[in-house]
């Protein structure tokens, strides 16, 4: 009789606590359709805060904001200091124009970490010297003046200017060498040139100082500006340049620089687990991003997406098995270097992570995900309530095919890259465009386009939800993933 009666109230208990599981999954689904609020994260972070690289108050600013964000939904709130940087930049307005009787708007960027101006200042436009015979026939009309470089496509870095890119000019100079980038270029600035304009594809994309930035003091600041210049005005000032035509140009470019160290961190959002609080399904996406634009998709909608899938489960009351982690990272485009940082500190045992979902690639719509056949019931099981949820936007679970890619060896992509070199299941959801809006990431990363109307609210909003019941679902395994199978070795 006793006996009866335990396994009674055995599958009563369980009957009662998969129903609870049952009540915030439905919550979660129900939340997700009816008071969504993924475009409202994005609509700050986009709108409000705006650009926000390593080096800035935005950045910290954005950090500020995310925590708070966490902690006013009840999570509790992990800040992990990532990266040091000793010298700050923040970025004002930029403007100008062509000064002559046909003169125009100028529509340009300058990579972060690189040289403003002190006020509006104008000058005549000369074309680069290419060797010492050249240099000298203008050495003495450069200072004041700004300079075009031919450099062909760039990739939006700013022009190598440390020591060390001098002395290999130089050296190279000395060889004799042929197509040598801006040979003349620490000459240049020495005759004090206002600065280089280099010509940039539309839209333009437009980076930072990775030579030079870590290394910068108060003393050592970048002196001449580094400008990218619409291709398409670059060919109407250098024929003026190339027919001597009389005529100047004026840019007023607020870029500031300030004493530091800057500390950058890794803000992250706990619901601790019930059972297993020291094991782990994690998330993330980055914070930080490059300023020419807004980093509205990248990372902005991560963030925004990884920040709704913790507020709907908040709010659903998840009390989940195991611990879920939002991981909201710090400096992934110059390196991945919060997530490097958390990883490599082991802040969570590498074995006690169950899996990590990225996100980072676009505001597309969460729709599948391929998992190794080791974990296909686990996953199909987690993800059972999405596959009725929007017949829209259908979701199916897939099981690889064929043999495990190998362990990755480099670094690359984004912030589940050190996971996945070490080992640590790092698998993503495919995020797709399932109404054919013809989106390509590729039209407006890191350029100039990466602004607000680039977000596509059904795929974020959906997608919340996708992550959400999903890291809630594997969170409530009596066990964390399977490894198995997951990489060749
Ligand atoms: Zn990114």
């Amino acid at each position: 009789m006793k006996k009866t009666l335990f396994s009674f109230l055995a599958v009563l208990f369980m009957a009662l606590s998969l129903h609870a599981q049952d009540k915030v999954t439905q919550k979660v689904l129900e939340l997700g359709k009816t008071d969504n609020r993924t475009m409202e994260h994005a609509d700050y972070i986009a709108r409000n805060i705006g650009g926000r690289i390593v080096g800035s108050h935005m950045l910290n600013h954005a950090e500020d904001w995310v925590a708070e964000q966490f902690r006013s939904w009840g999570l509790e709130v992990r800040i992990q200091e990532a990266v040091t940087i000793g010298v700050g930049f923040d970025r004002g307005p930029w403007s100008g124009r062509m000064l002559s009787e046909d003169g125009f708007a100028l529509h340009f960027g300058t990579p972060a970490y690189t040289a403003g101006t002190r006020g509006p200042q104008k000058g005549r436009v000369y074309l680069e010297p290419k060797n010492q015979r050249e240099f000298d026939r203008v050495k003495g009309a450069l200072k004041g003046s700004w300079v075009l470089l031919e450099t062909g496509a760039t990739s939006g870095l700013a022009i190598d200017a440390s020591p060390k890119a001098d002395s290999t000019r130089a050296a190279q100079l000395a060889e004799g060498k042929k197509d040598i980038q801006v040979p003349m270029y620490r000459q240049m600035v020495e005759a004090g040139v206002l600065g280089f304009i280099r010509p940039a594809q539309l839209p333009m994309q437009v980076l930072y100082n990775r030579a030079m930035c870590f290394d910068l003091t108060m003393d050592n600041l970048p002196r001449a500006c580094d400008i990218l210049l619409d291709e398409h005005q670059f060919e109407i000032i250098k024929r003026k340049c190339v027919n001597r035509e009389d005529f100047q140009l004026e840019f007023d470019i607020r870029n500031h620089f300030f004493p530091g160290p800057m500390k950058y961190h890794n803000i992250l959002g706990v619901i601790k687990g019930t059972q297993y609080p020291d094991e782990y399904v994690m998330m993330g996406s980055h914070l930080d991003a490059y300023d020419i634009a807004t980093g509205s998709t990248d990372d902005g909608q991560g963030v925004c997406v990884t920040m709704e899938a913790a507020r709907l489960l908040a709010a659903a009351g998840a009390r989940p098995k195991r611990s879920i982690m939002f991981c909201i990272w710090t400096g992934e485009e110059y390196g991945l270097l919060g997530s490097k940082y958390f990883v490599e500190q082991k802040t969570i045992p590498w074995n006690k992570i169950s899996n990590y979902f990225n996100r980072d690639g676009g505001p597309l719509a969460a729709s599948s995900v391929t998992v190794p056949p080791a974990m296909y019931d686990d996953f199909v099981k987690a993800c059972e309530p999405l596959f009725n949820y929007n017949p829209d936007i259908p979701f199916t679970v897939n099981k690889r095919e064929g043999e495990p890619q190998p362990r990755p060896t480099r670094a690359g992509g984004s912030d589940h890259a050190y996971f996945a070199m070490n080992g640590i299941p790092a698998i993503s959801f495919r995020e797709m465009d399932v109404f054919g809006y013809d989106f390509i990431y590729r039209d407006i990363w890191h350029t100039e386009d990466d602004l607000y109307d680039k977000l596509i609210p059904a795929y974020m909003e959906h997608s919340a939800v996708v992550q959400a019941v999903t890291a809630y679902g594997l969170a409530n395994l009596n066990h964390l993933l399977s490894r198995e199978g997951l990489y060749k070795d």
